[in-house]
């Protein structure tokens, strides 16, 4: 079996992705997102309140959790950060600090580890500066 599940098909069903939408909404205090179940839809997007995924998505939950984050992120006010589409500019450090909720939600409520391996590279690296961070501080060591 390999190790790394970079660029794995991680398939999920409707009624999955129902129930973790309404789960998160409450969890996280928002007004639950529309899903639009998209049998083509491959890599998943967010727009005006509607999270758009299918059994096609490549990510699968993790991909519906990224445009969760997308739902959150709209309600702060951002004039830096456009809160759609894909890319950097879409990515900044309030979709990151939104994406980190939801992840932190769902591993609490679902027992899910992220896979921050298939994140956009900007994502990923503040990941990494993140962890790297903490440790030092457990460590005890100056920062
Ligand atoms: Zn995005």
């Amino acid at each position: 079996m390999p190790t790394h599940k970079l660029r794995q098909f991680r398939p999920m069903d409707k009624a999955k992705a129902e129930a973790w939408i309404a789960a998160l909404a409450k969890d996280l205090k928002a007004f639950p997102p529309r899903l639009d179940w998209n049998p083509r839809e491959k890599n998943g997007c967010y727009s005006f309140g509607t999270i758009h995924v299918g059994p096609r998505t490549w990510r699968g939950l993790d991909c519906l959790l990224h445009e969760f984050a997308h739902h959150i992120a709209r309600r702060v006010p951002t004039p830096d950060e456009k809160m759609y589409g894909r890319g950097r500019r879409h990515h900044g450090p309030v979709f990151y600090a939104c994406l980190l909720q939801v992840v932190d939600a769902a591993e609490r409520l679902f027992g899910h580890e992220y896979d921050w391996l298939t994140e956009y590279r900007t994502l990923r690296k503040r990941r990494l500066t993140d962890r790297v961070v903490t440790r030092q501080k457990a460590a005890g060591s100056p920062q």
